[in-house]
């Protein structure tokens, strides 16, 4: 069956030597004080994140490298070496001093994926402040509670969205004192109440002292995606980036020579964990994309860049699916090595649409905005089993609990193929230090050393992880626990089926009924005959207990943007509740 198989690596798979080519003795020999070394620290004691990914290289052979290529609506790029990086990122926390922004305080970005975006967050690093990326599509509401959040002193953002999104609102926003614009034109901007920040870069100097940061000052501000609930703002330090060196390493096998690019946007931890920060600490070139999403953009980026590392999410690859396979056919991709997903579940039908369209397996890996770097990962180094998302990454230590109700009691669970609570013990280096401005909500989520992730899972015996659901999301029907996942891959089987979401809905009899919502492939029809096919496909693959009693046709699912299905909302719009917050819903009333 399709769901057991495994791919086995092939020479075709590992064209060249990975990092991590034996897995028990990588996990064994590895430290995170050892992993540390990797980084240099800062001349004179300190570690802070930006000079380990821009000017260690900045001042060595990689100095005329290429460390980003930005790609624009044309076919226009620009390429900033790493000794530009360096100058530019300078100057900007130049900029915020002679602004009087001070170590710690908070820099929010809101602008599109253009090159001053990752100049103010690496700068912002630099000087010392406290980087909180957002996605520009927000609208004035998710923008306004994560600044007030995160005590927002200085925004740096374009014209255009300031004056749709900020200016009116900015007595709302008392924290924020400083708004750096950026034409989004690329000219220069002259609004009251405003920085340009073009003019303020020219008068900037050249040379910084870079804020003598430690590994546990903080660095980041991370809001989740908001996927089971209102976002929550996680809190990282500069020592994340010895987890992202690590993870950069073993779980996306970044090497010198790679073309990388990561499709994330910053506004979400992925885009600037492995968007920004993992690829620069491995000195490697990072292609960067303006635009969102178009199936033949993004295989033409592919093809033309020359990507050799590829690291995207589930849903960009369901879409490629469902723009069929023709399209990719007209394109080829001969130095395309590594392909890795992150973000949702990765259906066993995509992996092998990936070994048959890219000629590659897709290689799924899971962590959260919380564990700021990957955690569990299909690595070069073992065979895939399709719907898996991996083994555990060298350093991290994965646990199957389970949690007795009435005392709050943890057990761990030793044997293989029990469902349970997917714990990790603590103390890795990218670990979220604390929620903003919710102690008890962090602590919750401790037992002992054991970090509780939220995430129900399964072990085989071979070690290899299986996602079942948000322990919010798992369906209890007739004395059966469901997870969403088992019942949405088994519908993905079929060809008509380009993505599914599926939910219980309050039954008398048997506690939930499953329900599952679909959208289709380019091709097929929402009739009733495509409806009973769909039910007795999945009665056939699940069984009468699991499969779904129900299913309906949406043209699409709603999905965060960070492109995760949001189950809670097909329930709450099912069930006639409200929808609660909705300031991540992509193509929400936000933007
Ligand atoms: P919120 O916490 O606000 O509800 P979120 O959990 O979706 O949102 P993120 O931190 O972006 O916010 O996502 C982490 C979660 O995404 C994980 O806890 C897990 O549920 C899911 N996830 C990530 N990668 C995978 C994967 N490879 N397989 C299955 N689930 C994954
Ligand atoms: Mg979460």
């Amino acid at each position: 069956m399709l769901n057991s198989s495994i791919i086995r690596k092939t020479p075709t798979d590992l064209r060249v030597r990975p990092n991590l080519n034996d897995y028990d003795l990588q996990r064994r020999m590895f430290g995170w004080d050892e992993a540390a070394r990797a980084l240099e620290g800062l001349p004179g004691g300190g570690l802070n994140i930006a000079w380990e990914a821009v000017d260690r290289h900045a001042s060595g052979p990689l100095r005329d490298k290429t460390a980003f290529r930005f790609l624009g609506a044309d076919s226009a790029s620009r390429d900033i070496s790493f000794a530009e990086l360096s100058r530019l990122t300078n100057r900007f926390a130049n900029v915020l001093r002679r602004l009087g922004v001070r170590k710690g305080e908070r820099l929010f970005l809101l602008a599109g994926r253009m090159p001053e975006l990752y100049v103010a967050l690496l700068g912002g690093l630099k000087s010392g402040a406290v980087v909180s990326p957002l996605f520009s599509a927000f609208g004035p509401e998710p923008i306004i509670t994560r600044v007030n959040l995160g005590g927002c002193k200085v925004l740096l953002t374009t014209d255009l969205l300031y004056r749709r999104k900020v200016s009116q609102w900015r007595e709302r926003m008392p924290s924020l004192e400083l708004v750096l614009l950026v034409g989004e034109d690329g000219g220069r901007t002259d609004i009251p109440g405003t920085f340009d920040l073009a003019t303020l870069m020219d008068e900037a100097d050249d040379a910084c002292d870079i804020e003598r940061t430690s590994p546990e000052d903080m660095a980041l501000l991370h809001f989740t995606s908001g996927t089971t609930g209102m976002p929550k703002g996680a809190i990282h330090v500069h020592a994340a980036a010895v987890t992202h060196h690590a993870t950069g390493r073993y779980a996306l096998d970044l090497h010198p020579d790679d073309i990388y690019w990561c499709t994330a946007d910053p506004g979400w931890v992925t885009g600037t964990s492995y968007g920004v920060i993992a690829p620069l600490l491995h000195g490697v070139t990072s292609i960067i994309d303006r635009e969102e999403f178009d199936a033949e953009r993004w295989y033409g980026i592919l093809q033309q860049q020359e990507v050799s590392v590829w690291y995207t999410a589930p849903t960009a690859i369901r879409m490629l699916m469902k723009a069929g396979d023709g399209l990719a056919a007209k394109y080829r991709f001969p130095r395309l090595r590594f392909v890795a997903s992150v973000g949702e579940p990765l259906n066993p039908e995509a992996v092998w649409w990936g070994k048959k369209v890219l000629g590659l397996p897709i290689h799924d890996n899971w962590w959260q905005t919380e564990t700021g770097g990957i955690m569990i990962a299909n690595t070069p180094a073992f065979d895939i089993k399709p719907g898996s998302m991996g083994r555990p990454l060298p350093g991290v230590d994965a646990f199957i609990v389970r949690r007795n109700e009435a005392t709050g009691e943890i057990t761990v669970v030793a044997e293989p193929d029990v469902e349970g609570e997917l714990a990790l013990r603590s103390g890795w280096p990218s670990m979220f230090r604390g929620y903003l401005d919710n102690e008890a909500r962090y602590r919750k989520c401790f037992v002992g050393d054991l970090y509780l992730t939220g995430d129900l899972v399964r072990r085989d015996a071979d070690g290899y992880f299986w996602f079942i659901g948000r322990v919010d999301d798992i369906i209890k029907s007739a004395g059966h626990l469901i997870g969403p996942f088992e019942v949405e891959s088994a519908l993905m089987e079929h060809p008509g089926v380009a993505e599914a979401g599926v939910i219980g809905t309050p039954d008398p009899v048997v506690g939930e009924r499953v329900k599952a919502f679909v959208s289709l492939r380019q091709g097929y029809d929402d009739s009733e005959a495509l409806r009973t096919e769909l039910l007795a496909h999945a009665r056939k693959r699940l069984g009468a207990a699991v499969a779904p009693k129900e299913i309906a046709f949406l043209a699409a699912l709603p999905r965060t943007r960070s492109g995760k299905i949001m189950r809670r909302l097909l329930k709450a719009r099912e069930l006639g509740l409200p929808e609660g917050d909705v300031s991540t819903l992509e193509g929400g009333a936000s933007s």
